[in-house]
């Protein structure tokens, strides 16, 4: 079956430019013109990925993610202006997966996508493990992508779940935020890596009994993080 994926951009040649480029690398598409569509669109069809322009009239690309991410986990591919950095890393706190910057080529649009398709169905294919890992307090099953702090349903964005699954399979081992942008995206985005700590700062207030003293995922000063291996609250 073919992915489905959702454009929402209110400039009508560039909506229509990505659509056409895309049923032509074999995805269905689906359009939206400002928020409000993007909304009702994405409750009715559920598309498999979604493109989402930042600025939007009627609600914004920020407010779509918000409203998407209370329900769903699917993947989020943020557009942004140049200009516009600051909101980029909002879109990554409240949930995007990735984001990319105007002008962009279709064939760049395009190794995102892949990207982000390959990440969260190889998470998918991991179902055949069916392994439960146990670091103190913190359960991750990898078979049903589910991960647990003190017995709670802790709720994570694909890429949160992606940087954690690749520190803790290798404790201790440290990963440059590269590194980790690699294993998140399946491709380097080199000055990109600053949108790693976002993510880590939002994965330790999520699984960190106290984020300010993290136990799980450790900074290594000058390089980016590591998986820690003592998991005694020191609160
Ligand atoms: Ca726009």
């Amino acid at each position: 079956m073919k992915d489905v994926i959702l454009i929402v951009e209110d400039e009508t040649n560039i909506r229509a430019n990505i659509a056409e480029f895309l049923q032509a690398e074999d995805f269905d598409t689906l359009q939206a013109k400002d928020g409000e569509e993007a909304i009702t669109i994405f409750e009715e069809k559920k598309p498999d990925l979604v493109i989402l322009d930042l600025m939007l009239p009627k609600v914004d690309g920020l407010e779509v993610c918000k409203h998407i991410r209370r329900d769903s986990d699917v993947p989020i591919i943020m557009v942004t202006a140049r200009d516009e950095e600051i909101d980029k890393l909002l879109g990554l706190e409240l949930g995007a997966d990735d984001y990319i910057t105007k002008p962009f080529s279709l064939r760049e649009l395009k190794a995102r996508i892949k990207a982000v398709l390959r990440r969260t169905k190889s998470g998918s294919a991991k179902a055949a493990a069916d392994e439960i890992l146990t670091f103190g307090t913190l359960e991750i099953d990898l078979g049903r992508r589910e991960v647990k702090q003190q017995g709670k349903i802790v709720d994570l964005t694909p890429s949160e779940y992606a940087i954690l699954i690749t520190l803790c399979q290798n404790i201790g081992r440290p990963y440059s935020r590269l590194q980790l942008l690699n294993a998140t995206l399946g491709e380097s985005y080199a000055g990109y890596e600053r949108a790693i700590d976002t993510h880590v700062s939002n994965l330790r207030k999520k699984i960190e009994p106290n984020p300010q003293k993290p136990v799980y995922i450790l900074t290594v000063y000058g390089l980016g993080y590591k998986f820690g291996d003592h998991y005694e609250t020191n609160q």
